[in-house]
This record gives C-alpha cells, structure tokens and sequence, in this order.
C-alpha cells in the first residue's frame, strides 16, 4: 500500500477521533481509554503526561499500530491506521515509525553500533549504507567514541541513547517514546529529552513521548494532560521553545 509523503506541518501528523479500549480480566471489564480525542502536531516533541495507570502505554501503542483500539478512528501520516491489516500495520510501523522503550530492550551480546544496524537490515538496506546510518545515528547522540561497546558496558543514560539511534536510524517520520526517562537519574532524563527535541527540530520528526514525570513539561513543545483515560488539556507549556519563540520580538 503507497504511504502518503511527509505531513506537512499544517496537518496534524497523528489524530485519534473517539479512541476506546477497554481490558477484560476474569468477568471484570475496565475501560481504559474514553472516547480519547487528540492531535498531534507534525515537527513537534509532544508530551503526553498523566499518572501511572491513567493509560498512557495503552495510547501510544494505538497511535503506534502496535494494538487496534475497540472502537474510535486513528490517521497517522494520513493513513486510517483501523482500516488496515495486521500486516500492513507492521510495514507502516516498520517504514514510518521509531519506538523507544522505558526499559530500553538491548541485546546483551550486541555492540552499541550492531543494535542500530539490525532494524536497518531487517528494512533491507545494504551492509553499507546501514553501517553509514548507524554511525551517523549514533554520532548524533554522542555516542560515537562508544559504538563498539555492549550494553553492560555502558551507562543508563547510554543505554538509551543507543535505542534513540537504534530508531533514529530508520529515519522514522514518527517517533514514539514510552516514559523514556523514568529508568534515569534527573541529569540523563534531561539528556534524552533534549536529544528528543533536537531530533523533532533537525530532522522535522514528529516525537510523541509520554511521561508520568512532571519535569518534562516544560521541555516540551506541547503538553497533552491525561487522566483516567481522557485527555483534559492540550496546552503549550510556559517554558517550552515553542512559547519562548512566539514571545520573541520580530525585528
Ligand atoms: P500507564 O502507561 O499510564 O501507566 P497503562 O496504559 O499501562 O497506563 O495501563 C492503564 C490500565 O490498563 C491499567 O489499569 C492497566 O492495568 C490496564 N492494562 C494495560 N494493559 C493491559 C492488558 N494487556 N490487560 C489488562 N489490563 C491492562
Ligand atoms: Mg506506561
């Protein structure tokens, strides 16, 4: 199926339209997500943020493809991703999108570069040019000098920079994160979400990354507040880059 090129920034590069899910355990049903509204901005490091449990992984996997929803409407890069097979979501995910995980899932036995290098071989580059992306990926998050390291080697905050090249790498038009900072000490959480923004500014990568640490809003561009399955407000955060710009005179 042909993907529709780059949402430009006008178009919302994700919107979810009365998104529901709801889990049975034994004979209880809960209902996780409401009847969730929301768009997402193309370009933009997006946070969603709201506490444990409010559904926040449940989200980013149906905006991810990872999991249908109940019911409700997800268009991502244009594409109603609920009209779509299970194997077509998985070469959209594949082509379109980047996930970076709390717990960062490295292989052990792989050096920092060969973890970059094999989603790209799966996406069926050459040796060469996937070693070119890989390096140049993990040169951007600074980790050039430790590419040959494994990851008992390396630090929490190298760890996840790793899975951010890993998924950068692919040069993804979407890149969802899932509370990638919370496995970090403050100054590491700082890095990653800065790396994070930078890759929304140089690379006009729209990033989605959901935390339940209340530090992070201001490092945003846009602020999504969850609770109990709904979102109560989308709003720009007073620190964000987004409200210093617009405050800035125009000479
Ligand atoms: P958050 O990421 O905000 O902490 P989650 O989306 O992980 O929240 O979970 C929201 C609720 O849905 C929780 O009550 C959780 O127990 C429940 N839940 C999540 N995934 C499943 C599942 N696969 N089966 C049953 N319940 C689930
Ligand atoms: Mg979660």
């Amino acid at each position: 199926m042909p993907i529709a090129p780059h949402a430009s920034v006008s178009t919302p590069a994700l919107q979810a339209r009365g998104v529901r899910k709801s889990f049975v355990s034994g004979r209880v049903q809960s209902t996780v997500l409401h009847d969730l509204t929301l768009e997402v901005r193309a370009s933009e490091l997006t946070l969603i943020s709201g506490p444990s449990g409010c559904g926040k992984s449940t989200l980013l996997a149906i905006l991810s493809g990872l999991q249908p929803a109940d019911a409700g409407q997800v268009r991502a890069l244009g594409h109603e991703l609920n009209g779509l097979s299970m194997r077509a979501l998985e070469t959209f995910r594949l082509q379109h999108t980047g996930f970076v995980f709390q717990g960062f899932n490295l292989f052990p036995a792989l050096t920092a570069l060969e973890q970059v290098e094999l989603p790209l071989s799966y996406m069926g580059l050459t040796k060469g040019l996937a070693r070119k992306r890989a390096v140049e990926s993990l040169e951007e998050v600074g980790l050039g000098p430790r590419m040959r390291l494994r990851p008992a080697e390396l630090s929490g905050g190298e760890k996840q920079r790793v899975a951010i090249a890993r998924a950068l790498a692919k040069q993804p038009e979407l890149l969802f994160a899932d509370e990638p900072t919370s496995a970090l000490d403050a100054a590491n959480g700082q890095v990653v979400i800065d790396i994070l923004h930078r890759i929304a500014r140089a690379h006009g990568t729209t990033v989605l990354c959901v935390s339940h640490d209340p530090r992070l809003v201001g490092h945003a561009d846009r602020v999504l507040a969850m609770e109990d399955g709904r979102i109560l407000s989308d709003h720009v955060p007073l620190a964000s880059p987004v409200a210093s710009e617009a405050k800035e005179p125009s000479a």
